[in-house]
């Protein structure tokens, strides 16, 4: 009895070995497939003036580039640490202080190349010692951009292209950046949830300011979210609702 079963025993597992084998070889081929890289952004309030700084990178080569660095480099170079990606270059929307005082410095401390803004905003880089001072930053010097900005133009980061779009208004040489990929949209002081920028500077202008929101952020769809200079994130869908300077158009 015990051998008949040791027998059938042996007999089935056989058999189920020889079906398990021939099952294997009919499956195809696997072959490792690449899962597509994607962007990524962390938001890091900087300065007195918590202005937004993004760290965008590329999750598969950890290439990073960081958006108006305006203060606190040793937190924004700790957040890229944390989260293990390498900066790479420095997009600048504009030049205000908040936005662009530690430009130069981290530029010299990482050896980054600085591309952007538009070179409408020549004399706010100029003004920049002037600005630090008057609003208590620490010491800040202007920079000279390695790659000036124009509406059209693309940054790469890896594989991952962003559009440039000029945006005047606020800033004669404010840029924004856009990821078509992302649907988001990092827009400097153009455009806040519930506001839009200051038009009292020198050379800011409100009509030029509007029209660059009508004109170059709106066509980037209702369903882009935005990153603005100070507060919160919004979407474009949202604000042509409810904000109180731009709803309706
Ligand atoms: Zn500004
Ligand atoms: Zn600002």
């Amino acid at each position: 009895m015990v051998v008949v079963w040791f027998f059938c025993t042996n007999a089935i597992l056989k058999s189920y070995a020889q079906k398990t084998k021939r099952y294997r070889q009919a499956l195809p081929k696997l072959v490792p497939t690449k899962l597509p890289s994607m962007l990524h952004y962390q938001t890091v309030p900087v300065t007195p003036f918590e202005q937004n700084c993004s760290i965008v990178w590329c999750d598969q080569t950890h290439q990073a580039a960081i958006i108006d660095p305006g203060g606190d480099l040793d937190l924004l170079i700790a957040t890229a640490q944390k989260l293990g990606v390498t900066l790479e270059q420095i997009w600048i929307t504009h030049a205000h202080v908040d936005h662009a005082a530690a430009t130069q410095e981290l530029a010299d401390r990482l050896g980054l190349p600085i591309i952007g803004p538009h070179p409408g905003d020549q004399f706010w880089i100029d003004g920049l010692p002037m600005a630090a001072a008057t609003y208590g930053f620490p010491p800040a010097r202007p920079f000279k951009p390695t790659r000036w900005l124009k509406d059209g133009d693309t940054v790469s980061l890896g594989e991952h292209v962003l559009q440039v779009r000029h945006c005047p208004g606020h800033t004669p040489g404010h840029v924004v950046f856009y990821s078509a990929e992302m649907k988001r949209a990092f827009v400097g002081d153009v455009l806040f949830a519930g506001s839009i920028g200051r038009t009292d500077f020198p050379q800011g202008n409100h009509a030029d300011l509007i029209n660059s929101i009508t004109q170059r952020l709106w066509p980037m769809g209702n369903d882009t979210v935005f990153i603005p200079g100070h507060g919160p994130e919004s979407s474009f869908g949202v604000e042509r609702v409810r904000n109180p300077y731009v709803a309706g158009t």
